[in-house]
């Protein structure tokens, strides 16, 4: 990086320490990846340059030869890779996709029905802090406090009494698998369009791993940075006969210019998902996060929702003693990285859960007795929370674990 070298050494130096940062830490943020170099190469590149109003042959500026081809393989991919009948893929995030397809077929004030937030749900999804939640009038439905899993019976009796537009399904931190054939039925017995937000999951579904939502859905949209190892970015799928509303609603709905680097971004990484080594790691994201579940249902913490199907273990650390800020705080001191999370039991300010995500462990070849090894010091450093001794060599141990599965070589 000479040229960053000159122009900006201060900024340069933070992305190196960034790396390192990154080599150094185990990552088990569920919402994180570690990106292929080759798109990496992609978003550094003077696909930047372009500014592309408007969709492939039909653009507001001239210039688009090679970007239109670009843009075309990522749409005709994507929707190869999960048997869709259209594909946006210009949002610049997962939350810029959602807007879209709410602003698609909704009006201002329309009626939606959304998980709530500490139940798994995400902010977008009509949360109060969201904007979106200005927009339409969104009711949420929770999970079974026992269960800690949706309870579809309890969810087709709300939807006739809310008779909702839309439902929305998926979530940021429901670590099990969500019956969309279910949900399809309920959106139907009240004319309601079913929303499938698969953010977290996209990878899985992309490797035939999980089912996949796009048959029953009417709008299916993800981000292409969670399990799905791309870039960052977002993505929506739908039926034929939405897309021109989607698309709009994209371009010039709520985005002016997509950024054609990420663009590309996808368009590679739809490429790859169909190749063995995404589908090894997707299949090993699912086995290390059955295997961490288990580990730490052994040492007696209790898990949300009983266990997993995806990529997500969630704990329940306040049965430890602990609260989820504590255990995330305590983990960053010897280089685990996770995120606390509310979680369905939470009705005030403080988060109980520690949401943990094998995609990252997963990408940089940590599996098997490895993931037993990052259990034990997970509970270890939580059990010891106070002890610096015995963290200092924690942290010698994670160390020890980075140094033999580096993330770039
Ligand atoms: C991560 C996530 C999003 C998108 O988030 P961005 O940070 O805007 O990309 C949307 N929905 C769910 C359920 C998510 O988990």
């Amino acid at each position: 990086m000479k040229n960053l070298k000159h122009d900006d050494p201060q900024i340069l130096q933070l992305i190196l320490q960034e790396e390192e940062r990154i080599e150094r830490t185990i990552d088990l943020v569920s919402s994180e990846t570690h990106t292929p170099k080759s798109i990496l190469e992609e978003m550094g590149s003077v696909l930047n340059h372009k500014t592309i109003e408007g969709y492939p042959g039909k653009r507001y500026h001239a210039g688009c030869e090679f970007v239109d081809v670009i843009e075309t393989l990522a749409i005709d991919r994507m929707k190869e890779l999960f048997l869709a009948e259209h594909a946006n893929v210009q949002p610049h995030t997962g939350s810029a996709a959602n807007f879209a397809v709410y602003f698609s077929v909704l009006n201002v004030g329309d009626k939606i029905l959304a998980m709530n937030l500490s139940h798994g749900g995400h902010l977008t999804h009509g949360h109060f802090a969201s904007v979106t939640s200005k927009c339409f009038n969104f009711q949420h439905y929770n999970v079974d406090l026992t269960s800690e899993l949706i309870d579809y019976h309890a969810l087709a009796v709300q939807a006739k009494e809310v008779r909702p537009k839309m439902i929305v399904a998926g979530a940021s931190s429901y670590p099990r698998l969500i019956d969309y054939e279910r949900m399809s039925q309920i959106a139907k017995s009240v004319g309601a369009y079913l929303f499938v937000d698969m953010a977290h999951i996209a990878g899985l579904v992309a490797a035939k791993l999980i089912p996949s939502p796009v048959i029953y859905a009417d709008f299916v949209s993800f981000t292409t940075f969670k399990t799905m190892t791309g870039g960052r970015g977002g993505v929506i799928l739908c039926r034929k006969k939405y897309a021109d509303e989607v698309d709009k609603a994209v371009f010039p709905g709520t985005q002016g210019t997509s950024a054609v680097s990420n663009i590309a971004g996808k368009a590679t990484i739809a490429k790859l998902a169909k190749e063995a080594n995404f589908i090894n790691v997707q299949r090993n994201t699912l086995d290390n996060a059955k295997l961490l579940a288990a580990e730490l249902a052994g040492k007696n913490y209790r898990l949300v929702g009983g266990g997993t199907d995806t990529h997500q273990v969630v704990v329940d650390v306040t049965t430890k003693g602990l609260s989820g800020s504590q255990a995330e705080k305590t983990l960053e001191s010897i280089g685990i990285i996770t995120n606390r999370n509310y979680i369905p039991k939470d009705t005030g300010k403080r988060a109980s859960g520690l949401r943990l995500g094998t995609g990252p462990i997963s990408v940089r070849g940590i599996e098997s007795d490895y993931v037993i090894q990052i259990a034990n010091i997970i509970d270890k450093a939580l059990m010891e929370k106070d002890n610096q001794e015995v963290l200092r060599e924690l942290k010698r141990n994670v160390l020890d674990i980075c140094k033999q599965f580096p993330v770039y070589k």
